[in-house]
């Protein structure tokens, strides 16, 4: 039987009904209902306080520009004059939502005036302190905020820099030898107005981590209802092998919030990892799963497809996850190699002893594990040759790119090649169009899974999606 590919979401048709399931649900929680997401509300108070913080800057930098004007010192002038212009460019690009990019800017903008007030007209004196330094930690707060938002190398080394160059110039009095010392009548006032300003910033930024915070925590309060209040749900996408034959699914989780609607898993998976709540998930998924492969094992249509976890890495790692995972099998009667374990390479890289101890114990007894996102990591292949793992499932973020790019083909092909070698089933994922399956069913891949062949969808709908598929006999 040929797939009918009426019933499946390929990228030319995402109006059809699972990619309505998935997406539309999601988007419809976010712009129908007009409710906000945790990541919506954070991004929101970020938003908020580096829009408050720019503006002040641009107040701060027109009053002096003034001041300076009156008093004919240009140089000052200019300097101000570009400040503010910079300041406006990064205000507009937080309102048209690079928020990333506006703070970067705004915190250079923190970073580079003060030190060149500091280095050539702050100069310390007996009766008043150096304080253009105290915009510093303004700046580095906000980055701060940013960087949990957004982590970059360049965020990073703002913040350590503006954190570096506060400690120097409030530790010591330096200042370049050929400075133009401001005036005593402006420093007299400027150091309060400075000292007040930037004691606002910090405020604004300080206030703002603890309203995220306190959206953290709420989040962490729901996942918990979430759990008693049976709020989480499991989504199955199909596995098919090169001549289009299903062979498996993926079992994916999805939150049903029931005033949010779902909850993108982007949001909440990290979140739940970070305050350890997913090995209480986790295995919420696993007994889920052992049910499903119970209930599958009885019927002819479906007691030969695997079912794939995605297992993250705190859970793998509690001291009893591989007698539970037996446990739960045994108490299901489930066959084990129906169960494919997915670990990322965080997991694999550990490398411990026990982290391979339990992954051979597991294989033992027949369950699968697969490596996935594949190539997305610190790709260290040793652990290939070390770890009982039977697939490897290469990242999307491959596909599209094999296609574009000879490098990235050359890339994934020699990535196929080594699973092959080693005898692993290797499954891409990702697949949305008929020419990437093409081109990755030439380059030897094994298996695929993809919108071209369906969404994540509810078990009921996948049940019913089932003889649309060709099986295996
Ligand atoms: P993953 O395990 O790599 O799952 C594949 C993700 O790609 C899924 O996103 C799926 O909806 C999406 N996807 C599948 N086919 C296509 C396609 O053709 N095009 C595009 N653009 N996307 C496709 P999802 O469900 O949002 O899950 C994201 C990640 O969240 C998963 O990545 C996995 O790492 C994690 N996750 C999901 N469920 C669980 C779970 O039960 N436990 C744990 N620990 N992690 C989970
Ligand atoms: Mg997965
Ligand atoms: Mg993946």
């Amino acid at each position: 039987m040929k797939i009918d590919r009426v019933y499946h979401c390929s990228s030319l048709g995402f109006m059809k009904k699972y990619f309505t399931v998935d997406l539309f649900m999601i988007a419809s929680s976010y712009f129908k209902k007009r409710k906000k997401n945790y990541r919506t509300v954070k991004d929101q108070q970020l938003t908020i306080a580096a829009k408050a913080n720019i503006f002040i800057c641009i107040i701060f930098c027109l009053f002096w520009t003034t001041y300076f004007i009156f008093a004919k010192m240009w140089l000052i002038v200019g300097m101000d004059i570009i400040f503010t212009l910079i300041s406006i460019f990064s205000l507009f690009l937080i309102y048209i939502n690079r928020i990333s990019a506006g703070i970067l800017l705004s915190q250079v903008v923190l970073l580079v005036f003060p030190v060149i007030f500091c280095l050539f007209f702050d100069v310390a004196t007996s009766d008043r302190p150096q304080v253009a330094q105290l915009f510093l930690p303004a700046g580095a707060i906000l980055g701060y905020l940013n960087y949990r938002r957004n982590p970059s190398f360049l965020q990073a080394t703002l913040i350590l820099l503006s954190i570096g160059c506060f400690i120097f110039f409030s530790g010591s009095s330096f200042n370049l030898e050929s400075t133009i010392p401001l005036p005593e009548d402006i420093r007299d006032h400027g150091g309060w107005i400075a000292t007040c300003v930037a004691t606002l910033m910090i405020c604004i930024s300080i206030y703002t981590m603890q309203l995220e915070i306190q959206t953290e925590s709420t989040m962490v309060q729901d996942l918990r209802l979430a759990l008693i209040k049976e709020q989480f749900e499991l989504f199955y996408q199909p596995q098919i092998n090169a001549s289009e034959t299903l062979i498996g699914v993926e079992a994916l989780l999805r939150w049903h919030h029931p005033v949010l609607g779902y909850i993108p898993t982007k949001d909440f998976i990290p979140a739940a990892e970070t305050f350890g709540l997913m090995p209480e998930i986790g295995e919420w998924v696993l007994a889920q799963a052992c049910k499903v492969l119970q209930e599958w094992s009885k019927k002819a249509e479906t007691k030969d497809l695997t079912l794939s976890i995605n297992i993250s890495a705190d859970h793998f790692m509690q001291p009893n996850f591989e007698q539970t995972v037996i446990g739960l099998i045994q108490k299901y009667e489930v066959n084990p190699s129906r169960l494919i374990l997915e670990i990322t390479e965080n997991i694999a890289l550990t490398n411990c002893v026990s982290m391979v101890e339990k992954m051979n114990f597991l294989s033992k007894q027949g369950v699968q594990l697969s490596l996935d996102d594949f190539g997305t990591g610190y790709s260290s292949l040793s652990y290939l040759q070390k770890m009982p793992i039977r697939q490897i499932k290469i990242d999307r973020s491959f596909v599209q790119a094999a296609l574009d790019d000879k490098r990235s083909n050359k890339l994934v092909t020699g990535i196929i090649k080594i699973g092959l070698d080693l005898n692993l089933r290797v499954l891409v994922e990702g697949i949305e169009t008929a020419e990437q399956f093409g081109v990755f069913k030439n380059n030897g891949c094994t298996e695929f899974q993809g919108y071209l062949w369906g969404c994540p969808m509810p078990l009921n709908d996948f049940l019913k999606q089932i003889a649309h598929f060709k099986m295996k006999n």
